[in-house]
């Protein structure tokens, strides 16, 4: 099955005994069959507290607002049972951390053999021949020695390709990445990325790739949201995001970008000023304390979510359509 997803006014807060860290506000995003959705921001903006949210995995101390639906379904309506069987295997997160994804006292192999738990018409034998050929379709040339092997045997490149190939053995409508290469070095990155390229070309559901490294987001996504302190501040097709960039944040992101600086520099340029703390967020514009064109009502008034082309939205009182 594939169908379109739709998050609308998503809030999620965590609660600690320093009060609610508000992670993630009023965040609107869809995304439809065949897209390649980029989520990009600065460590700490909610990327993986917007993702975990659609995937169901928020940890218990988080507390959640608004509506995500699928395929038309409101997943907050589904009962529970019906909640885990759509999120557990049609809508698959590939974790920041792929170990995190392993059980480290059973083999590769065994483990894949579980990820097919829904699959109730396929023997053990078939399960294992549908493995070998998913670990061959992201790049593992010798599979069936892969699959005797544990998680901690395998090298941080090939243990991503593993956790890519067991959440495609769900054969889910979205498949979701976060930062898929953030662990590894360049080469291993360049693999990933040309695999994920791969998979795009014959996979008719969504792939929501997250990523703070904007080459990553420019090489694989058709379209882009931008994330600043928990809320969404642009979204565009990836043309418009990368060469008619209209929010100041992301222009800031982009100016700061080292694949456009060709020379090796001792220093990365960086925005001045860091996040707002989270536990209380600013009532106004939540980037006016480090943005240069900041003016009066940025600091009192919320800006809305202004649409500026067919996909092309900014959420900045400076930016007008
Ligand atoms: P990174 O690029 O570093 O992965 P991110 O954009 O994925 O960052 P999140 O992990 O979603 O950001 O975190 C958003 C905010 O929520 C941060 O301030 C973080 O400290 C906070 N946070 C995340 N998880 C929890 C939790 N379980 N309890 C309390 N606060 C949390
Ligand atoms: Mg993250």
């Amino acid at each position: 099955m594939t169908g379109s997803l739709a998050a609308s006014d998503l809030s999620v807060r965590y609660e600690t005994p320093h009060g609610a860290v508000h992670a993630l506000r009023h965040v609107d995003i869809e995304a439809h069959p065949g897209e390649v959705i980029g989520i990009v921001g600065e460590s700490g903006c909610g990327k993986s507290t917007l993702v975990t949210a659609l995937a169901n995995l928020l940890p218990a101390n988080a507390r959640i607002d608004g509506s995500i639906s699928y395929n038309g379904v409101d997943l907050a309506k589904l009962d529970a049972y019906h909640q885990r069987l759509l999120r557990g295997d049609e809508i698959a997160l590939v974790s920041q951390d792929p170990m995190t994804a392993f059980n480290p006292v059973l083999t590769i192999g065994d483990q894949l053999v579980d990820f097919q738990h829904h699959r109730k018409d396929l023997g053990r034998a078939q399960k294992r021949a549908r493995i070998a050929a998913m670990l061959g379709r992201v790049g593992i040339a010798d599979a069936e020695r892969r699959m005797q092997s544990y998680p901690h045997e395998l090298s941080g490149g090939m243990r991503q390709r593993v956790a890519i190939a067991a959440a495609l053995l769900t054969d889910p409508g979205l498949l979701i990445a976060d930062e898929p290469t953030t662990a590894l070095d360049v080469t291993m990155e360049a693999q990933i990325i040309h695999l994920l390229r791969e998979l795009r070309r014959d996979y008719n559901g969504i792939i929501i790739v997250v990523s703070h490294h904007l080459g990553v987001i420019a090489e694989l996504c058709d379209r882009v949201y931008v994330m600043y302190a928990g809320e969404v501040v642009e979204g565009g097709e990836v043309d418009a995001i990368f060469h008619d960039a209209r929010h100041p944040y992301t222009q800031a992101l982009l100016a700061c970008d080292p694949a456009r600086f060709h020379e090796r520099l001792d220093r990365l340029p960086t925005i001045p000023g860091s996040l707002p703390n989270l536990t209380q967020p600013p009532s106004g514009c939540v980037y006016a304390p480090r943005c240069d064109r900041a003016f009066a009502p940025c600091t009192t008034v919320a800006p809305p979510l202004a649409k500026l082309a067919a996909a092309h939205v900014a959420r900045c009182h400076a930016v007008t359509p």
